[in-house]
């Protein structure tokens, strides 16, 4: 369900990410490997959001459609180049719109977002959650979505000035013990360091020797360079190192 990566590192074009290697982004849409938790494609939408140099906060381009549809995508992303990437290709939920504003990524200020899961029994599973969110929050979010809520949840942490991993494995905490069995990979950058989590879905690293780290859902290029992160884990990525930590009190 879903597919999502994040890159940073020097500058690349997005066709290295998107289309180039041999399980791009865009064979992860229609030719997933290890899919968990239902979903055999990912057609339902896809975004991009992207940092260029001296521009303080991403550009994002998002699509309700898959991504393979758009003849536009292939040119674009081989002529524009940035150092850091977030991209996810979507499988919708069942119950859950069909619209541009469901496809990750979410975004604030630097911030880019992504869930690659599911909230059980969504959404009064997480009523109580949503409860503690200003009015304002909940009346502006983007999609009535799972990975919306989620979405002003981690913001909200974020705003309040919390350590971006730390805000990431608070959420999973809480909505996990408010809907347990909840499927949580979260993925979040802020151009300068990226923080993602595994709760019931895969995700790998790659850092190379150039001081570039890729972190995706599947590894892009043959496995044997990738890392698999353990379920579970809390993994905080900034070009020079990469540190995976189990998800404190959490057991699958
Ligand atoms: N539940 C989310 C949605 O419907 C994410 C879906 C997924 O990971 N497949 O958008």
């Amino acid at each position: 369900m879903c597919r999502h990566l994040a890159y940073l590192g020097p500058p690349i074009p997005l066709a290295d990410l998107l289309f180039t290697p041999p399980h791009s982004l865009e064979r992860q849409s229609w030719a997933p490997r290890d899919m968990r938790g239902g979903g055999t494609i990912n057609a339902d939408g896809f975004g991009i959001g992207w940092f260029q140099a001296q521009e303080p906060v991403p550009l994002r381009y998002r699509r309700s459609a898959a991504l393979w549809t758009d003849s536009t995508l292939p040119q674009l992303a081989a002529a524009t180049r940035s150092g850091c990437v977030l991209a996810a290709v979507r499988s919708a939920t069942v119950g859950m719109p069909v619209v541009e504003t469901a496809a990750a990524p979410f975004t604030e200020d630097r911030w880019l977002f992504s869930h690659n899961g599911k909230v059980t029994g969504w959404p009064d599973s997480v009523a109580a959650l949503a409860a503690a969110l200003p009015v304002r929050d909940l009346l502006t979010l983007d999609a009535p979505t799972d990975s919306a809520l989620l979405w002003a949840l981690v913001r909200d942490r974020l705003r309040a000035g919390l350590e971006p991993g730390k805000a990431l494995a608070e959420v999973v905490t809480a909505v996990r013990a408010a809907a347990p069995g909840s499927r949580l990979n979260l993925l979040l950058t802020d151009g300068e360091s990226i923080a993602a989590t595994t709760a019931g879905h895969s995700l790998s690293y790659l850092a190379t020797g150039d001081g570039a780290v890729l972190v995706a859902s599947e590894p892009l290029t043959p496995d044997a360079a990738w890392t698999a992160v353990p379920d579970l884990s809390l993994l905080v990525a900034a070009p020079a190192a990469v540190a995976v930590i189990a998800l404190e009190g959490q057991t699958s």
